[in-house]
């Protein structure tokens, strides 16, 4: 791989390979940008088959977070990182301390949370060794799951869809397609039964699909099955790429809104489906309620204020709308239109970021995990 080359065209900033050999420690962090702030992205711990895989994956990641943050509207720019190494065998104290100092290393500019292979005890030593972490335990003033907000933004999503097809947000008078009864997609399922909604289910694990039924009156259908199902929304909350040329030309639906990342197998389905006129809600704003809702333990963690902030998920995606209708473009790619116009106005009028820095921490140093409020720098 010619490096240079690939970070010039993903238009990374700095991507830093930690090695600590006492540790076993492998580890890449990748701070895509930090135009809007520092760059927040999960710690992803995965046994890749090469160095290339992992690189290709925390390249493509923290890329993917900007996006994220930019069209949400939050202050922070896009990272990630990747720790080499099978998360059930390789975990140490030593390991995640030793990672904890390269975060501090970085002055603030890369803030981690827990991502796939990632739980809350890894977080805890990462933690000990820099306050640059977010999702830490509840114990120590952090958020929390998730996944109650990433289902809570899916439904603004949905109903910002269903004014667009629609003209009205009645969220109870329509189908449901639900794949995937997880954390977000349960949570989903509940907000949607409250409102007096059809919602059909499809899971893997037939306990969740059962719990669904029994207790939520949702209607079973089997794994394949659901992208036929006369519905008006499907919502995929399990896997990436399930809209694609196989699945489009099954769908009955009028709308695609979920919580799964990376809905669209390629940009073309996005194309495909506005071709068909399926109004597409694009994941990543869509799904960004549990990120605005980690990112609150930055100013110390209120839950209400995560629950307001989530909710304006909805104006976020009317906006998509109309710039798909202003550039005549399909939602997905006005989504990283959106992204990126915001990012170009705030660069033009923004501090130069150690300066500004401070102030952004200052609100959270320590206090939303716990420590003394008095120890707050101004
Ligand atoms: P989860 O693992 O709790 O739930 C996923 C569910 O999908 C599981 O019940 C699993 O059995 C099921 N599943 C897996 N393969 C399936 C298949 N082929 N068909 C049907 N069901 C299948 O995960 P989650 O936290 O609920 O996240 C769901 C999706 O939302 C993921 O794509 C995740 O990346 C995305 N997401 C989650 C959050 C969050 O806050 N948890 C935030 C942003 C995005």
């Amino acid at each position: 791989m010619n490096l240079f080359e690939t970070l010039h065209q993903t238009e990374h900033e700095e991507v830093v390979f930690c090695h600590n050999k006492e540790a076993g420690l492998k580890a890449i962090i990748a701070i895509h940008n930090t135009v809007l702030g520092p760059a927040l992205g999960g710690l992803r711990m995965w046994p890749y088959a090469t160095e290339q895989e992992a690189l290709d994956d925390v390249l493509r990641l923290s890329r993917g977070m900007t996006y994220k943050a930019a069209v949400s509207g939050l202050n922070l720019g896009g990272g990630k990182s990747i720790i080499i190494g099978d998360p059930k065998k390789d975990k140490s104290e030593e390991l995640f301390r030793a990672f904890g100092r390269f975060i501090d290393s970085l002055g603030g500019r890369y803030i981690t949370a827990e991502d796939v292979g990632i739980d809350v005890n890894d977080m805890e030593y990462v933690f000990q060794e820099t306050e640059n972490v977010v999702g830490v335990h509840q114990v120590h003033g952090g958020s929390g799951d998730p996944s109650p907000f990433t289902a809570l933004g899916t439904l603004q999503g949905i109903k910002a869809s269903l004014e667009k097809k629609y003209g009205n947000q009645d969220v109870g008078k329509y189908a449901y397609a639900v794949q995937g009864a997880g954390h977000v997609g349960m949570e989903l399922i509940k907000l949607l039964r409250g409102e007096g909604a059809k919602v059909f289910v499809t899971d893997i694990n037939e306990e969740s699909v059962q719990k669904a039924v029994d207790e939520l009156g949702c209607e079973a259908v089997s794994l394949d099955d659901i992208y036929d199902v006369e519905a008006n929304v499907y919502s995929p909350c399990a896997l990436g790429g399930t809209v694609n040329a196989d699945t489009i030309p099954r769908f009955h639906f009028d709308i695609v809104c979920g919580s799964a990342n990376n809905q669209l197998a390629t940009p073309e389905d996005g194309n495909e489906l506005e071709r068909r006129g399926i109004l597409y809600a694009p994941d990543y704003a869509v799904n960004a309620g549990g990120l605005m809702n980690v990112s609150i333990e930055l100013e110390g963690y209120n839950r209400e204020r995560a629950m307001r902030m989530t909710r304006n998920i909805y104006y976020g995606i009317k906006k998509i709308f109309d710039i798909a209708e202003r550039d005549n473009i399909p939602t997905w790619q006005a989504a990283d239109r959106m992204a990126e116009e915001r990012i170009a106005k705030i660069g033009k009028i923004k501090m130069p970021y150690m300066a500004q820095r401070k102030n952004l921490f200052s609100g959270r140093v320590k206090n939303g995990h716990g420590h003394a409020i008095e120890n707050k720098i101004v």
